[in-house]
């Protein structure tokens, strides 16, 4: 089976995706998750801290308050809610719980309630512990780091071209700064984003590789679920093969990082499931996502354990 010896250039991939049927494709990503991602399937949880009622545009999004989506928002939950959230993630074996929260990022008011909650999580649970807090500052993530945060999840989304279509009240630069600033700290990263937002080959592959660039030690993998309110609620939903290719694409230039599945996989039937996890992820989401549902655990277990990945 035909693989690289050393990391193909984005124009290597581009040319690939332009000329190699589908399956050599997939039958390439495949050899690459093989060779070099690990063989330990990663499940984390997350806990929707507070959600809805955003200040920003995103127009994939229902907790976008520029949208009229019929998204429940609510307030932040509290750090006993966050602790019992994270003991029940822990007890099912999942390895890591993130607290998200909606917005374009924190309060330093809003930094301490986290850092409570942080401190209950960490006391009552030995799960490890991640948050998507948007924009975040250096201050704050140092006092995030101070209260037991480990790794900080936040998605370029898109093309770094694309973003200001996609969004006009932040910039993919703001994004990389946080990123930036989080790894100079020591935190582990997990950045990733959603495809199905009308991109191109040219585009999904510039994605792949500003991936690349950010060496995140996890992305996660959105598939679009068109939401009605949003602008991109017309949106049609990929086609299974348009899935793999994206998933091959970002597998084949970040060979060794764990490509998780995140929103859109509940669309998807095991049989669907079951290639993805072939072609390249190997990671997942337990439980409930933010505003849509998410795969079931023992579904995405089972079929882990059948793909041969210790879980
Ligand atoms: S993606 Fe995040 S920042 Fe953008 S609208 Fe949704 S909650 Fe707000």
């Amino acid at each position: 089976m035909k693989h690289f010896e050393s990391l193909p250039a984005a124009e290597e991939v581009l040319s690939l995706l332009k000329t190699l049927p589908r399956e050599e494709l997939y039958e390439l990503a495949h050899e690459t998750t093989r060779r070099h991602a690990p063989e330990r399937f990663d499940f984390c949880a997350i806990v929707s801290a507070r959600q809805g009622r955003c200040s920003e545009d995103c127009k994939w999004c229902a907790q976008s308050a520029h949208w009229k989506t019929g998204c429940e928002a609510h307030g932040w939950i509290g750090s006993e809610a966050c602790a019992k959230a994270a003991q029940e993630a822990g007890a099912s074996g999942v390895r890591r719980i993130g607290i998200v929260t909606s917005g374009r990022g924190q309060t330093d008011a809003q930094i301490d309630e986290i850092c409570a909650a942080l401190g209950r999580m960490s006391s009552s649970s030995r799960i490890e512990l991640c948050a998507s807090l948007g924009l975040v500052t250096r201050e704050q993530l140092v006092r995030l780091k101070a209260a037991g945060l480990r790794r900080i999840h936040c998605n370029i989304e898109t093309a770094p071209s694309r973003f200001s279509r996609l969004c006009t009240t932040h910039t993919f630069e703001e994004k990389l700064a946080t990123i930036r600033a989080a790894r100079e700290l020591g935190f582990e990263v997990c950045c990733g984003g959603i495809i199905g937002m009308g991109e191109s080959d040219e585009e999904l592959v510039e994605f792949a590789f500003a991936l690349r660039e950010i060496a995140p030690d996890s992305i996660p993998v959105n598939i679009l679920h068109p939401i009605e309110g949003t602008p991109l609620g017309g949106e049609k939903r990929l086609d299974i093969d348009r899935i793999l290719t994206a998933i091959a694409v970002l597998r084949i230039a970040n060979p060794a990082t764990p490509l998780r599945f995140a929103g859109g996989r509940r669309d998807l039937t095991d049989d669907e499931a079951r290639r993805c996890i072939y072609v390249g992820i190997n990671a997942g989401i337990a439980g409930p996502l933010l505003t849509t549902p998410g795969a079931d655990y023992d579904d995405d277990r089972a079929l882990a354990r059948e793909a041969g990945y210790e879980v």
